[in-house]
């Protein structure tokens, strides 16, 4: 039974038209494996995986190709086995039209996994168990993408008193969470049990919205058998009124249990974690079945002929989903994700990611142009839609005028980017792109601002090493004056020695005088130059040459003594 009474409100949001049925009348189906696969490594937020194949590698479904990096960093699998013909980089399914190294497989349509093991967490510690989520890439399916293992984590107190499982699902279009209840309610709830047990939480809510009876049957259903088998009633499913974007983590609590957590801070210091529903499949299918996040259910819909859930892949081209649905001829876009939040995607080749739950098909009758933007005339209505309680209008000029240190003290970085406050513009002012503008100008300034900082760093280090060897040459050269000082005294003192006999002192004064005779002769004449002489002076160089000779002579003895 659903818990009516427990709810709680929450401030803002709208309702937009949901157009949910379209994808939800047929079963999900399995999406062919295409030929070749693209797999970015940098599928979730955190650091970007390590890649471990290279081109030419051959790999297994389920394979690891991507090594957890740093701390927030999650793994990434080969989705299919086949042949790596390139690690490079290829366009991302982002609006910004940016490439990321991705894992390019030639698929050998024969399917083989690698060995699943299912992982016995009962006997591992919590540690354990968040590095085995880590190396199976299990990350958030909500939309958010954030590393599970991160998550189950219980804060200070260590045990929670609420774990929430989210099912809302708010986002019009949307419905891949919808079915997954429907089909998958037992696995979903296994999965939960395990983070119940991790979390040492005392019960478990399973918010969805009330547009979704079947899904609401099928895991009431599902909670029955769970409460029985455990013989409690810990878990417990609650309809939501359905409100855009009652679907939000932090707006989700609020109306299960009342509680507000503030800007900034963290649910578990208030005793409560939100999951969405399908991570929950996804830790069932990894703990127990050994099976690493491969692939996601994915609702394609919008201008297509048949919209449906598709179990797809990673890495398959979004153009391949588009096709099983066949697109309508006046198509013109493609949004990953929903109308409210989604992402305008480059082109129809970009790749389904963790974080795809949605692929829409746009045209301009869909989602006719809106009419040019007005001018802000200060209604409030955007404040009043606001689910984040901000004021919408304040960080909108601020970010126009591109003062973001204002825009910043408004909380713009509180932001969730819903679009409600856009959604009741009177102006038609796209609201939310001036936010992620504002928002990317911020974090390429701190990217830049922590470059320069680095480099300054990396100048002042140079400089102290500099100066540092400028010292120790100094030092150098100061010791070594100092050994030639002292080495000239020694010899100075040992010429100052007296000669050990008469004899030889005698012989030395000789030797001496001879030299400076010699020494004198050489200054007057050269030997070599004594063709323009006189006979006379020639007469005189050769008995000085004699005389040099004799000294040679006799100072022969002496000098090897001095050697
Ligand atoms: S709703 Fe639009 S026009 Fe009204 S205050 Fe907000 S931004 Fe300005
Ligand atoms: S997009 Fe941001 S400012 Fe606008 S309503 Fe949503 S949370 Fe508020």
């Amino acid at each position: 039974m659903s818990v009516l009474q427990r709810l709680f409100g929450f401030h803002g949001g709208v309702k937009p038209d949901y157009h949910k049925d379209a994808s939800t009348s047929l079963p999900i189906a399995v999406a062919p494996t295409p030929t070749f696969l693209v797999i970015p490594l940098h599928q979730s937020i955190g650091g970007p995986p390590r890649p471990l194949v290279k081109a030419g590698e051959r790999v297994l479904k389920g394979q690891r190709i991507g090594g957890a990096d740093g701390n927030a960093s999650s793994a990434v699998h080969a989705s299919a086995s086949g042949t790596v013909v390139a690690v490079e980089m290829r366009l991302m399914p982002h609006t910004s039209g940016l490439s990321a190294m991705c894992v390019v497989i030639e698929t050998d349509g024969r399917d083989e996994w690698v060995a699943n093991q299912p992982f016995d967490y009962r006997s591992a510690t919590p540690t354990q168990i968040r590095d085995y989520l880590r190396d199976a890439g299990v990350v958030g399916l909500g939309g958010a993408v954030f590393p599970t293992y991160l998550k189950l984590n219980a804060g200070k107190q260590g045990k929670l008193d609420t774990l929430v499982l989210n099912g809302a699902e708010c986002e019009p279009f949307i419905t891949c969470d919808d079915v997954l209840m429907r089909e998958r309610a037992a696995a979903i709830l296994k999965g939960a049990a395990i983070m119940r047990e991790m979390l040492a939480a005392g019960k478990v809510l399973i918010g969805i919205e009330d547009n979704k009876p079947e899904a609401i049957a099928a895991m009431e259903a599902a909670a029955r058998a769970a409460n029985a088998a455990a013989a409690d009633a810990a878990i417990e499913v609650v309809a939501v009124p359905t409100r855009y974007p009652a679907g939000g983590a932090k707006k989700l609590i609020r109306v299960l249990t009342g509680i507000e957590v503030p800007h900034g801070e963290r649910s578990t210091d208030y005793g409560v974690q939100c999951f969405n529903v399908g991570t929950a499949y996804a830790i069932h299918e990894a703990i127990e079945l050994g099976r690493p996040l491969i692939s996601r259910i994915v609702t394609v819909a919008g201008n297509v002929k048949q919209a449906r859930n598709y179990e797809v892949l990673f890495g398959t081209p979004m153009q391949d989903l588009i096709a099983l649905c066949d697109k309508l001829p006046d198509s013109d876009r493609v949004i990953m994700g929903g109308p409210m939040m989604g992402l305008l995607m480059p082109g129809e080749d970009v790749p389904v990611v963790k974080a795809t739950n949605c692929v829409l098909v746009g045209s301009k009758k869909l989602f006719p142009p809106p009419p040019p933007e007005m001018p802000c005339i200060r209604c409030g209505e955007c404040a009043k839609a606001c689910p984040a309680d901000l004021q919408p209008f304040e960080m909108y000029w601020f970010s126009r005028a591109k003062i973001f240190g204002k825009a910043q003290e408004y909380n713009l970085f509180d932001c969730i980017e819903c679009g409600c406050c856009a959604y009741v513009c009177p102006s038609r002012i796209p609201l939310v792109d001036y936010y992620r503008f504002a928002k990317s100008e911020i974090w390429a300034r701190e990217v830049e601002k922590e470059a320069a900082d680095v480099a300054r760093e990396r100048y002042e280090f140079r400089l102290l090493r500099e100066e540092r060897e400028k010292q120790e040459k100094a030092a150098k050269l100061a010791a070594k004056t100092a050994a030639g000082r002292e080495k000239a005294a020694a010899a100075v003192a040992e010429a100052a020695k007296p000669a050990a006999t008469p004899e030889e002192e005698a012989k030395k004064a000789l030797i001496a005088a001879a030299l400076e005779r010699a020494r004198a002769e050489k200054s007057l004449v050269h030997p070599e130059n004594t063709a323009d002489l006189t006979p006379e002076q020639q007469a005189e160089v050769s008995a000085i040459e004699a005389r040099r000779a004799e000294i040679r002579e006799m100072a022969k003895p002496q000098l090897r003594q001095d050697d």
